[in-house]
């Protein structure tokens, strides 16, 4: 059977698109690996404007327990500053998320295919592609949105990262007098070699995620609880909250390779490649999803005024150059020692820097491409 439009990875991006196109009327077959959404890397932030794209298209994070933020903590050595959100922000499980994306596809009519994984996509010699599943079979189509996140495709490779990045992920039950001191907070907690955040999420729980550069983390053995035990040494403020803590998951979620500042110079006509396929932002942002629905909402606009993907792809990389710049430059700053002695001090006699940072590292938003035009 060949569909008009073959999704491949059913998370934000994926599932964003081929709501929205489904809503347009495009015949659609979202292919995921996994059978059931569950546990991501990820920080679980959700900024404003991710809160707007998700509402758009029909997802009520706060039916599904989002937590509300409203503030971010800095903590860095021995200091921490606090500074209000500029913008109103939530956290929400990735499973909590991704349940409901799922489910929205499948109402607005998207083919699902669950606990499916593609292992390759080419071109046929009638120029359709064709995207080769793990058991051998096929599906076909001439437009492909290639959504698969941090996991690239044969023949489909975004560059390696040269910092080897590391990531890890837990969740922990606080203990009560800590829980009361993080709630409505995000906080980001800097060290040597990396940073992580922690917040509340929906269930009366935290998530602490953390990224490392690896030959940092080698330093702590390469082993999680050495590294634990080292970010809490260089970060009281972290040792402050994980005091009595429980953790919730048998050992951390992990992955590596974090392409952090890429951004896809180009595609093949018929090939959108959006969400962490099309650009991966620092993670101190807080602004991936934000950035996956955006790229989603700007694919689906393109392909429905059949925009070439070529030239969708070249738009969307201007459009998200001078955020992406600014964003690495802040991630550089956060590693340097000197930086992370001050910034702390720094924000907390001007909490106006939180808001300037957090504006310069958000999408420009184009008017022809609103969450609202293309939720119907
Ligand atoms: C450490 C860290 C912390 C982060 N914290 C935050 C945060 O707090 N807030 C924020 O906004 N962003 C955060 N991000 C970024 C955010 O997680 C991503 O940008 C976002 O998930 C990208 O969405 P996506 O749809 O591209 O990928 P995903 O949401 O990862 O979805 C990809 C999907 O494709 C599927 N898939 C993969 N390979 C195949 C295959 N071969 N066949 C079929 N299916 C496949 C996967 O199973 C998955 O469901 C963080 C990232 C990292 C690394």
């Amino acid at each position: 059977m060949q569909d008009e439009v073959l999704i491949l990875g059913g998370g934000v991006a994926g599932c964003a698109a081929s709501i929205a196109l489904a809503r347009k009327g495009s015949s659609v077959t979202l292919i995921e690996r996994e059978h059931t959404p569950r546990h991501k890397i990820c920080g679980e932030f959700l900024s404003g404007e991710a809160l707007e794209d998700l509402h758009a298209i029909g997802i009520d994070v706060a039916s599904l327990g989002a937590v509300p933020i409203d503030c971010v903590r800095l903590a860095a050595a021995r200091r921490a500053a606090e500074a209000p959100l500029p913008f109103p922000a939530a956290s929400l499980t990735r499973k909590a998320l991704d349940t409901a994306l799922i489910a929205e596809a499948i109402a607005a009519g998207v083919r699902v295919e669950r606990g499916r994984s593609v292992h390759a996509l080419s071109r046929t010699a009638s120029g359709t592609w064709q995207a080769t599943l793990e058991d051998g079979s096929t599906r076909h189509a001439p437009t492909v949105f290639l959504a698969t996140g941090k996991h690239d495709l044969r023949g489909h490779h975004r560059p390696r990262d040269p910092q080897q990045w590391v990531a890890f992920k837990m969740y922990f039950r606080l203990a009560p007098a800590q829980a009361a001191e993080l709630a409505g907070a995000s906080e980001l907690m800097l060290y040597p070699g990396g940073y992580g955040g922690i917040q509340p999420v929906e269930g009366g729980i935290a998530n602490l995620c953390c990224v490392i550069q690896r030959r940092y983390l080698a330093r702590a053995g390469l082993r999680w609880e050495s590294f634990l035990a080292r970010i809490q040494q260089d970060c009281p403020h972290l040792a402050m909250r994980l005091a009595g803590a429980e953790p919730l998951l048998v050992r951390p979620i992990a992955i590596t390779h974090i392409p952090y500042g890429y951004i896809r110079r180009t595609t093949e006509n018929g090939l959108y490649c959006i969400g962490d396929q099309a650009a991966v932002i620092p993670s101190f942002t807080g602004d991936g999803i934000s950035i996956a629905l955006h790229t989603a909402r700007c694919a689906v606009a393109a392909f429905l005024a059949t925009e070439p993907a070529p030239l969708f792809q070249a738009n969307l990389r201007s459009a998200l150059l001078s955020q992406m710049r600014l964003a690495e430059f802040a991630a550089n700053g956060l590693n340097n020692a000197l930086a992370r002695a001050v910034l702390p001090f720094c924000l907390r006699v001007w909490p106006g820097v939180m808001r300037v940072t957090a504006k310069l590292t958000r999408i420009a938003r184009h008017s022809a491409v609103t969450p609202q035009a293309l939720a119907s």
